[in-house]
């Protein structure tokens, strides 16, 4: 979860894996995205279709001057997702996790239009709220929720293996393995996760501080 300076809590509305996964599943719908489409082409949804879905004014950017720690960023109150540009060229030249990043970064900007934007509680205010509500109130797993549903598609993986579902959806080996395990229903050990979660975390970190604009100041 992201804390920000004032030491409350960023969430949003809870949302339930279901939930993600079938906004997911629409927003792919709504892009003509084929039904069994395996590869999909991140940057050509941000570059040409991104204003469409929701009919506004949303744009991206690629500084020639980078400085924040994070990789990428959805600014709420310009509309605009920012992404340093060794990561948009790595994703234009196939790289997985880059792919990921940027379709976290859309997939930020999905939810919010979909379910509202973020906002804060105070630390008090957690006590009364259960673990499972709360991650589901937790920005980053519904956009990494959805960014999985939505690059690497249940019902079209579940026949394949690891490194097919990385190959072929062109996500890293650990997207894959997190697809491959959500496809079957397996869970997973944490330590099987490690890779993940601590990118996970490190986006977490990054992304506090009024990332989300004035929804956080
Ligand atoms: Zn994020």
């Amino acid at each position: 979860m992201t804390i920000d300076e004032n030491y409350n809590l960023i969430v949003v509305r809870p949302k339930s894996r279901k939930d993600i996964e079938e906004a997911a599943q629409t927003v792919r719908q709504y892009l003509k995205i084929a039904e069994d489409a395996l590869y999909i082409d991140v940057l050509s949804i941000l570059e040409f279709s991104l204003q469409a879905l929701f009919n506004d004014d949303i744009i991206f950017s690629v500084p020639d001057e980078w400085f924040r720690e994070e990789e990428a960023y959805y600014d709420t109150q310009k509309n605009v997702i920012f992404i340093r540009s060794d990561v948009y060229d790595k994703a234009a030249s196939g790289d997985g996790r880059s792919r990921f990043t940027i379709m976290h970064e859309i997939a930020h900007y999905i939810l919010f239009k979909l379910f509202g934007l973020p906002y804060t509680i105070s630390l008090e205010d957690i006590k009364n709220i259960s673990d499972a509500t709360l991650k589901s109130m937790d920005p980053e797993w519904q956009a990494n929720t959805f960014t999985g549903a939505f690059l690497c598609k249940n019902d079209i993986i579940e026949t394949l293996e690891v490194e097919e579902i990385e190959e072929k959806c062109c996500v890293s080996q650990t997207a894959a393995f997190v697809a491959f395990c959500r496809s079957r229903s397996i869970s997973y050990r944490d330590s099987d996760m490690e890779e993940f979660s601590n990118w996970s975390l490190k986006l977490l970190l990054q992304e506090g501080g009024g990332i989300f604009g004035g929804a956080t100041a």
